[in-house]
């Protein structure tokens, strides 16, 4: 069975190792990747002996401790990994507040801990009093979930920097398990300044020693190189007999982790319903801006949250060179400033630099003259956004796809909220079919 994979991320390369794992001749698989480099969203990138993670800061953490043994032993074993407590926090004005937030009331000022206090028990006495079923728009899920002061000092000015949308554009469909839920206890001890933890899903953490999270990648890929075709985008792709033509050459199967709006531009003959309910799945596209600073000492965080407008364009700062002390050259240390921006929108021109550096100043994370450089990385598919029509528009997609024969796979080729390991996981289950569908011929 002569297989065609389509993109060189992390779902394609696992597919393609667990494929010639499980039996597949190796000189079947083929993958097609139009970078000049695979990996694709868990790229890295090193400038001047900074390194940083382009699409993002990304760290290495699953409920799937096997998915996430392959992974490590794929880049080298335990030993090349860094193992990491988990330290983020919320930006407030000049305070660090405890994330998730509703675990960190006691930081707030006294005024936004009572708004946020009564708004919480009043919602959450209107949940046990009407049993009102969760809202399907993410604007009232947050005020039914959390009430009226969270929503105001948190939830709203947040989502709407990520999302770039206003919170009634957004559906809830993707907040179960993502939007931590702490008990109500744990929300009045932390108003009354008892420390509580909330969301230890992801307290610790691995990242490899060196490299970047595309050390992961690159260990995934060491097998598999030769099967990648490199800056060879996909242009075409045709049904033929039983089988299928990509730009002109023949498969028998073809699994795609190309982006779902992409591909009406790259199959013959997708009916226009379907081509439309495709291009119009929403998402976000992200700029990625690495800080270089000629400064040994941060804070020992992990990652912080930058909620307000006065902090300038960024909502997220990852502490690159608390990664990993390979991540900066000793004495400096670096920041990753992330920006979306809406999907199919022009990113963020040459300004975006000043107003990045001057929110960071305003937010008391850094003095301009400890700036050594910046560097930035753009992708288009960063975020999937879940829009009320999110869940009709991929109905029509898989339908059809399903019909037509390409299997789709990956965070945008299923435009699903997965992290990494969700890829390997899946990829995975794929193999174990596709594999048992070649034995059967
Ligand atoms: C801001 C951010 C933070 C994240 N944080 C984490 C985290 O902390 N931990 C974690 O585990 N995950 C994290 N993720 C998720 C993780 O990056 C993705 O789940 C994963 O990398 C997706 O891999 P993929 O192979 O499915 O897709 P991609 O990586 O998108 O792979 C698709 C590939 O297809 C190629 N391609 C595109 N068009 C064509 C074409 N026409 N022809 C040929 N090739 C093409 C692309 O170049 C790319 O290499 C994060 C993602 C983002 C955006």
């Amino acid at each position: 069975m002569k297989i065609a994979i389509l993109g060189a991320g992390i779902s394609g390369l696992s597919l393609a190792r667990f494929l010639i794992e499980g039996g597949i001749p190796k000189s079947d698989v083929h993958l097609f990747e139009a970078s000049s480099k695979v990996g694709g969203l868990c790229g890295s990138k090193t400038v001047d002996g900074f390194t940083y993670d382009e699409t993002g800061g990304h760290i290495l953490y699953s409920k799937d401790q096997v998915a996430m043994g392959w992974m490590i032993d794929c880049a080298g074993g335990a030993s090349a990994f860094e193992k990491r407590q988990r330290e983020t926090k919320i930006r407030f004005g000049d305070r660090w507040v405890h994330y998730p937030f509703e675990n960190g009331l006691g930081d707030l000022p006294p005024q936004a801990n009572f708004d946020c206090l009564a708004g919480y028990i009043h919602a959450w006495h209107r949940r046990q009093v009407e049993r009102s079923p969760s809202p399907a728009l993410f604007g009232e899920w947050v005020r039914w979930r959390f009430g009226d002061g969270i929503a105001k000092h948190f939830m709203d000015p947040y989502n709407q920097k990520v999302w770039k949308r206003e919170m009634h554009e957004l559906s809830s469909d993707w907040v179960a398990g993502r939007v931590p839920d702490a008990p109500i206890e744990d929300v009045l001890k932390s108003a009354v300044g008892i420390r509580t933890e909330g969301y230890t899903h992801q307290s610790l953490f691995y990242y490899p020693k060196r490299g970047g999270f595309q050390a992961i990648t690159d260990g995934i890929a060491s097998t598999v190189l030769e099967r990648v075709r490199l800056r060879t985008p996909v242009r075409e792709i045709t049904k033929r007999g039983d089988g299928f033509r990509v730009n002109g050459e023949d498969f028998d199967a073809v699994v795609s982790t190309l982006a779902l709006t992409d591909l009406p531009d790259l199959v013959a003959g997708m009916p226009e319903p379907v081509a439309r309910a495709m291009k119009t799945l929403e998402y976000n596209s992200i700029v990625c801006m690495l800080v270089a600073l000629d400064q040994a000492n941060q804070p020992p965080l992990s990652w912080i949250y930058l909620p307000h407008d006065e902090q300038g364009p960024t909502n997220r700062v990852t502490y690159m060179s608390n990664y990993a002390d390979a991540n900066a050259p000793a004495g400096k240390s670096s920041f990753l400033c992330e920006v979306t921006f809406r999907g199919g929108t022009r990113a963020p021109g040459k300004e975006l630099e000043g107003q990045v550096l001057a929110g960071l100043e305003r937010a008391g994370l850094l003095k301009r003259s400890e700036v050594l450089f910046t560097d930035r990385h753009e992708s288009r598919h960063a975020y999937v956004v879940f829009d009320p029509q999110y869940g009709a528009r991929r109905e029509a997609a898989f339908g059809w796809l399903d019909t037509f024969g390409i299997v789709p796979l990956g965070r945008f080729g299923r435009f699903e909220y997965d992290n990494s390991d969700q890829c390997v996981i899946k990829a995975r289950a794929l193999a174990t079919k596709l594999v048992a569908s070649a034995r059967r011929g």
